[in-house]
């Protein structure tokens, strides 16, 4: 399919497709019986009561009309191959009234269609159903929102470049708050400076955000105290809420739900100068963040050799973009 891009100030924007929008057609055979259009209702009471159900392709319809036949006869799916063999099937259908129906195998599309090009595409080998995803919304931004996501990107991007003149490797990640437009937090790879092979920009900057947290809700939980305590509290001993009891989230998220995400990235966007690793991809993935742009691709990349960003096996998804410098001046 044709990639979504969207021009960002000094960047090209690409939307990374999901899994599902990559599909290509893959088919599956059925037995399907010729008969005249009168007696649909019957074979498929014979079907429901006598042979295996359909499993798994309910996006196909049941039926197809054949335009160049003259008899008006349609063909009915009776039951997919994979479930009964030929010979069964003929056993199954002896001595009923579709014993003489014309029996052959055809093929339909084994998954459902995702786009309104696979639904056009894979029509034309058996009818299907179609249901535009909601999530699949055309790519578009507001020029406030492409300011913030350059100006995101421009950090990021200049984060790298100051660190390529150092021993570090030249990789640095900014986290925006895409509803403030503003960056809360940034950090450059810090692996050798550090020694700490776990270091890695995105994991440095999801370590902010947790600090950030711990301060305001220990900030909270000091002005909570002082109006319970009339003010007499001893600053020191504020007691730092690490883990928040079910309740007391959601309490909280009752509360406001711009004040308190449930996680830790909920709603934040990263920006990336190349692309996550496994493994910050899915500490990504773990902090529940909104969006992902990153402008270099990496050859052991979560997203672009693992699709990690949309796994259906993971409880969490995000929207990763792919960005490409225009202008090479800033590039290294
Ligand atoms: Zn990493």
């Amino acid at each position: 399919m044709a990639a979504e891009r969207i021009e960002c100030g000094d960047y090209l924007i690409e939307r990374i497709p999901i899994t599902e929008e990559q599909q290509q057609l893959v088919t599956e055979d059925v037995y399907t019986a010729r008969i005249e259009a009168a007696r649909t209702s019957d074979i498929l009471r014979f079907a429901s009561k006598s042979l295996p159900k359909l499993n798994g392709i309910e996006h196909v319809k049941r039926v197809r009309r054949e335009s160049t036949d003259p008899d008006n006869e349609l063909l009915v799916i009776l039951c997919q191959c994979k479930m009964i063999d030929r010979e069964e099937l003929d056993t199954l259908l002896r001595g009923t009234e579709w014993e003489e129906s014309r029996i052959s195998v055809n093929r339909v599309p084994r998954y459902p269609p995702y786009t309104r090009d696979q639904f056009e595409q894979w029509k034309a080998l058996w009818p299907v159903a179609y249901r535009p995803p909601v999530k699949l919304k055309k790519l578009a931004f507001s020029t406030d929102e492409k300011a913030y996501i350059q100006m995101c990107l421009s950090e990021a991007d200049e984060l790298r470049r100051q660190n390529s003149n150092t021993d570090n490797r030249p990789v640095a990640v900014v986290i925006g708050n895409a509803n403030t437009r503003n960056i809360v937090a940034e950090s450059t790879d810090k692996t050798r400076k550090t020694g700490n092979p776990l270091r890695h920009a995105a994991m440095c900057c999801i370590a902010q955000v947790a600090e950030s947290e711990v301060t305001r809700l220990a900030l909270k939980e000091k002005s909570t105290l002082q109006k319970d305590n009339k003010g007499d509290l001893d600053g020191e001993n504020v007691h730092l809420p690490l883990k928040r009891t079910h309740e007391e989230c959601d309490s909280e998220k009752a509360e406001s739900s711009n004040d308190v995400a449930n996680y830790l990235c909920e709603g934040l966007d990263v920006f990336s100068s190349k692309e996550p690793c496994v493994m910050c991809t899915m500490a990504l993935v773990h902090s529940r963040i909104g969006r992902l742009f990153f402008i270099d691709e990496s050859e052991s990349g979560g997203i672009s050799h693992y699709s990690m960003h949309c796994l259906k096996a993971l409880n969490h998804h995000f929207t990763a973009f792919k960005c490409t410098r225009f202008s090479t001046s800033n590039s290294q």
